[in-house]
């Protein structure tokens, strides 16, 4: 018997129990398991785990199974698990993966000619040296990171060494990075269901606090791998990748514990210029996409942290909010909106860091650029990020796409860990039908244009 995901929530799974059934759905993993949890989307980190026991199957498998780039045929017995609310509510037991036919005999270019998009890939192949022309012919931005260890906080209280960021950003050919504080780390963690939760509240001022140290170790970073701090929309657009640059950004407006002052200070203290309003925690701007709704979405707080921003000059970051929450922020902000590090889902389960394709409209209606970010558990390889940022293009168009790498902040594998692999980013996306000058907007153009517009 075959069951569809709708057959779980609409009760039909049910009459299924005991029967040995097939499933379609990914992987909730990082590596090979013979215990997991199954998904109707490709989980981003450890994040994006479904919690809602109609989106998840528990499997139990003999023999270990290997998470697949798409979705995984499984075949096992079906049993239905009783009113224990903690527990999953489906199983497959006795699981083994059915291949999809021959899928690993396609080759690269069996791949590429298999999709919509492919068949203009298929027949080039970029090499190197025309992937580092896009490259030079742009500012090339990653518009969400911690590289260099900047976040953690053992690595925060301790000032723990860097690693080199640099070095890599030279020799890949990136520009500028946007280097994000995360201010609510001591209050969030990562749970047994793999996914990141508030565990406790701050006590009055320690977010601050702990914003301030996290402040003082990018600009730490800065001064010990001589990177340039950049403050304007001019001096972005000037940047190239001889003078490694940097974008002060912030993920999660905690620290300023509900005081839109605080935009000012850090605007002036620690040269804030992009500043993302939440993260793993409900905070006094409003929900987030990985716990329940609060607020209905952006709070007043919030509303007025946007205007901020706008009046001083800093990008506003939308990234872990809900859809309500971007959509109050679209109807707030006089600015585009940036949504740094997702991707795109045609049905985003409960509580995933993934956007539908109307989450996505409302960014790109503001003029703005979302950032797609490389999981593993998302894409395979370079090659298959790329296909996810041109379906992404096809549905807002190229001049609302960028790159976020959340480097050293995502829980899984990413396909793009260093940045002296851009080059062979830059290659995916010419190898994926961007010509040179789209490429050169995914790979920075556009954060540059919506970070002139946020500044100036
Ligand atoms: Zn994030
Ligand atoms: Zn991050």
């Amino acid at each position: 018997m075959q069951l569809r995901w709708p057959d779980l929530a609409s009760g039909r799974a049910d009459h299924a129990a005991g029967a040995a059934v097939e499933i379609a759905g990914w992987m909730a993993t990082a590596g090979r398991a013979n215990h997991f949890l199954l998904s109707p989307e490709p989980s981003c980190c450890g994040g994006c785990v479904p919690s809602d026991p109609l989106f998840a199957v528990e499997v139990f498998a003999n023999a270990p199974i290997v998470p697949q780039p798409q979705a995984l045929r499984l075949t096992g017995t079906w049993l239905v698990g009783g009113d224990d609310a903690s527990g999953w509510r489906y199983q497959l037991h006795d699981a083994r993966a059915l291949d999809p036919p021959g899928w690993r005999a396609i080759g690269r270019r069996g791949v590429l000619a298999a999709g919509p998009l492919f068949c203009i890939a298929g027949a080039a192949h970029a090499d190197e040296a025309t992937a580092r022309q896009a490259i030079a012919a742009t500012t090339a931005v990653d518009i969400h990171s911690h590289a260099g260890a900047i976040t953690g906080v053992k690595r925060v209280k301790t000032s723990e060494a860097f690693r080199e960021v640099a070095q890599p950003m030279r020799a890949g050919g990136m520009a500028a990075v946007c280097f994000a504080i995360v201010s609510d780390s001591p209050c969030h963690q990562v749970y047994a269901d793999h996914r990141i939760h508030p565990f406790r509240s701050p006590d009055p001022g320690e977010l601050y606090a702990y914003g301030q140290l996290s402040f003082a170790r990018v600009h730490f970073l800065v001064r010990s791998q001589g990177l340039a701090v950049i403050t304007d929309g001019a001096a972005l657009r000037a940047a190239r990748a001889g003078t490694a640059s940097a974008i002060i950004a912030a993920e999660g407006g905690d620290f300023l514990e509900g005081r839109p002052d605080r935009v000012d200070e850090a605007y002036d203290k620690w040269q804030l210029r992009h500043l993302q309003l939440t993260h793993y925690r409900v905070n006094e701007l409003g929900d987030i996409q990985t716990e329940a709704s609060e607020h209905g979405g952006l709070t007043d707080v919030g509303a007025e942290v946007i205007r901020r921003c706008n009046a001083r000059g800093l990008v506003v970051d939308v990234a872990h909010g809900t859809y309500d929450l971007v959509k109050r922020a679209a109807s707030v902000t006089t600015k585009p909106l940036v949504l740094s590090h997702t991707s795109l889902s045609q049905a985003p389960g409960p509580r995933s860091r993934t956007i539908s394709p109307d989450h996505a409209r409302v960014i790109a209606g503001t003029g703005g650029v979302i950032g797609v970010w490389p999981p593993s558990s998302v894409y395979r390889d370079l090659d298959a990020m790329a296909r996810g940022i041109a379906r992404l293009a096809d549905l807002v168009g190229v001049d609302h796409v960028g790159i976020g790498s959340d480097m050293m902040g995502l829980t899984v594998p990413s396909v793009f860990d260093s940045y002296a692999d851009l080059p062979a980013l830059a290659a995916a996306l010419l190898n994926a039908g961007f010509n040179q000058q789209d490429a050169g907007k995914i790979l920075g153009g556009n954060y540059v244009r919506v970070f002139a517009a946020s500044l100036g």
